[in-house]
C-alpha cells in the first residue's frame, strides 16, 4: 500500500473532526498543515519524495550531507506565529540569533559581499 492509499483509507474513521489533505511537505505545506491542525482539522500530508522538506530536502551521499536550499531564516515572525498557534513558544524550542552581517557571499576572485539588511555596511 502506498502513502496515498494509506492516507485515504484512514479517512474512513469515527473521528468527527473535519479532514484536510495537504499535498506537498515543503515549508508551505508544513505551515498550512500546522495551521489546519491548530484549527481542529485532522490533517493528512502527501509527499511524492521519500522525506519531507521540499526545497529544504536534505540529501545524503558518500557520507556527506547536502542541504538542498534554504539556510537563512528571513521571516522569523512566521515561525513564531506557527508555534503560537500551537500554544507553544518558538524560543523554547529554537535558539535563533541575529547574525551581523546577515549573510556573506564569497566570490572565487576573492571579493566578498556582505548583506546587512537595512543598515549600511
Ligand atoms: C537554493 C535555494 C536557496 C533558498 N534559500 C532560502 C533562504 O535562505 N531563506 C528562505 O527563506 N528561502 C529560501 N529559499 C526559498 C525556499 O526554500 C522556498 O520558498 C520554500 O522552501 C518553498 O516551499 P514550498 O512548500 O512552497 O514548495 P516546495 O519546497 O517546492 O515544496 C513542494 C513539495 O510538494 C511536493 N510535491 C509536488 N507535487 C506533488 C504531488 N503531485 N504529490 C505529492 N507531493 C508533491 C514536492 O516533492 C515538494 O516536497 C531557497 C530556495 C532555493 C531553491
Amino acid at each position: 500500500m502506498n502513502i496515498a492509499q494509506s492516507a485515504f483509507e484512514s479517512l474512513t474513521t469515527a473521528d468527527a473532526r473535519p479532514t484536510a489533505i495537504v499535498i506537498g511537505t515543503g515549508f508551505g505545506g508544513l505551515a498550512a498543515a500546522i495551521r489546519l491542525g491548530a484549527k481542529g482539522y485532522r490533517v493528512h500530508m502527501l509527499e511524492k519524495l521519500d522525506a519531507p522538506g521540499g526545497r529544504a530536502y536534505v540529501y545524503h551521499q558518500d557520507g556527506f550531507t547536502f542541504d538542498a536550499g534554504p539556510t537563512i531564516v528571513t521571516a522569523p515572525f512566521l515561525l513564531e506565529e506557527l508555534w503560537q498557534l500551537c500554544g507553544k513558544r518558538f524560543s523554547d524550542d529554537v535558539d535563533l540569533r541575529p547574525m551581523d552581517p546577515f549573510f556573506r557571499l564569497r566570490f572565487d576572485d576573492g571579493r566578498i559581499f556582505d548583506y546587512c539588511g537595512d543598515k549600511q555596511p
